[in-house]
């Protein structure tokens, strides 16, 4: 019986892992449970699933989540509130998996801390890793955790990488990555329309269901900028190594190019409960609720190159990777304020390639060798964000 915390429970990933750990009670136990904001949905999470402990981040929320459990047969619940906790339940002694799941930056404390404690860290989050880097791959090898990654194309190449393969290692004879993207609602737009483009429209992907700000990225690409670089660090490979790939259809998860002319590939229906699945049973297999994949229905699979004057924050990722040092750090701070910008529509859809790439003309590639140097440039660039923002505007 493992341990399980899953850090940001209530969103698209945490209620998919929810769904998967139901399946199989005899073999993981929820710990901890943490959610920003939601707290209707971690009281029925709560309900069903009976942790030792919640946190959540809002102190109000969590104030009015002590009060709805008072007198209940959950009142057991340690409730802890604040930013500070989320690293105090990813670390604690019963938790053996840490389900990485928080959006954005808010998720690379928690998420570094169960990765120096030795966890076994399903990595969901991806701008924890592309922020942090070495420093986290560094964590997790000198720990000795075990990272697994949830991100379907990650996870795809993982299972694709020779037995016993850990991450961060080099992939021995694997000379390429073929790293698969859907393209997003606006493969075929017009490229002079996507200036008009509405926020509903940005986030109603045609093949995943995913929270709002993963669904922005991918209509950017600027997810798949954001993998190009989970997966350098992931698999210790160079960028000029990985190809990106269109395959609308979504069945093929990723690709690994071997010496031999060998390319493997891992296939199944687009459903997050895939990639949590294997990650949880991790090295066995065990069922993920998914429906089997129907090839007949299938029928084609199209592959083709991405067009960088469409999908520019693509473009922005791959300078930022080559550029090195603090660049990820910077990209992913100002795609996070840009994007915030636009679901909030106080920028149009093509304004977020703009402000990345004015802010981080405002910064040179300094070497990242501290989680301060992180945290500080993290920071900065947000800032510079928002002056950008500010300055387009007048
Ligand atoms: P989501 O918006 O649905 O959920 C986010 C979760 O994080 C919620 O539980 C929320 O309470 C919590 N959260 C948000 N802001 C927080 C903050 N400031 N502090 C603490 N907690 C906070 O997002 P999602 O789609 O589940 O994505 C989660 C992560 O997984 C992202 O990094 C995303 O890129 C990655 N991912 C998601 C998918 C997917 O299919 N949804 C696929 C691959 C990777
Ligand atoms: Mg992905």
């Amino acid at each position: 019986m493992k341990g399980l915390c899953i850090l940001g429970a209530t969103g698209s990933i945490g209620v998919s892992t929810l769904d998967v750990v139901s399946r199989h009670p005899e073999q993981y136990k929820v710990v901890a449970l943490t959610a920003n904001t939601n707290i209707e949905v971690l009281f029925d999470q709560c309900v069903s699933h009976k942790p030792e402990y919640v946190v959540v981040v809002d102190e109000e929320k969590a104030e009015q989540f002590k009060k709805k459990i008072q007198g209940s047969e959950l009142s057991t619940i340690q409730v802890k509130a604040g930013v500070k906790a989320l690293e105090f339940v990813s670390t604690l002694n019963e938790v053996d998996s840490v389900m990485a799941a928080i959006v954005g930056a808010a998720g690379l404390l928690p998420s570094l801390a169960a990765a120096k404690a030795g966890k076994t860290v399903l990595l969901a989050n991806k701008e924890a890793l592309v922020m942090s880097g070495d420093i986290f791959m560094q964590a997790v090898k000198q720990s000795g955790a075990k990272l697994l990654p949830i991100d379907s194309e990650h996870n795809a190449i993982f299972q694709c990488m020779p037995a016993g393969y850990v991450a961060g290692e080099p992939a021995k004879q694997a000379r390429r990555i073929l790293l698969t993207a859907s393209g997003g609602p606006f493969r075929e737009t017009p490229i002079d329309e996507l200036h008009d483009v509405t926020v509903e429209r940005a986030v109603a992907h045609p093949k995943w269901d995913m929270g709002r700000k993963i669904s922005v990225d991918s209509a950017t690409m600027m997810n798949k900028g954001l993998e190009l670089i989970e997966a350098c660090l992931l698999f210790n490979i160079s960028p000029d190594d990985i190809q990106v790939v269109i395959h609308k259809q979504s069945i093929i998860h990723s690709m690994v190019d071997y010496v031999d002319g060998s390319v493997l590939a891992q296939m199944g229906n687009p459903d997050m409960r895939v990639p949590i699945a294997h990650a949880m049973a991790w090295p066995d297999r065990f069922d993920s609720g998914v429906k089997p994949l129907d090839i007949f229905k299938v029928r084609q699979m199209d592959f083709e190159e991405p067009n960088l004057e469409r999908f520019p924050c693509l473009r922005l990722a791959y300078e930022a990777i080559v550029a090195g040092g603090i660049m990820p750090t910077v990209l992913n701070a100002s795609n996070e304020v840009a994007v915030d910008e636009f679901l909030n529509e106080r920028i149009k859809f093509t304004d977020i390639p703009v402000i990345i790439e004015k802010c981080m003309a405002k910064f040179s590639a300094d070497i990242a060798d501290t989680l301060e140097v992180i945290l500080k440039t993290d920071q900065q660039a947000r800032e510079q964000s928002y002056q950008i923002i500010k300055e387009m505007s007048l």
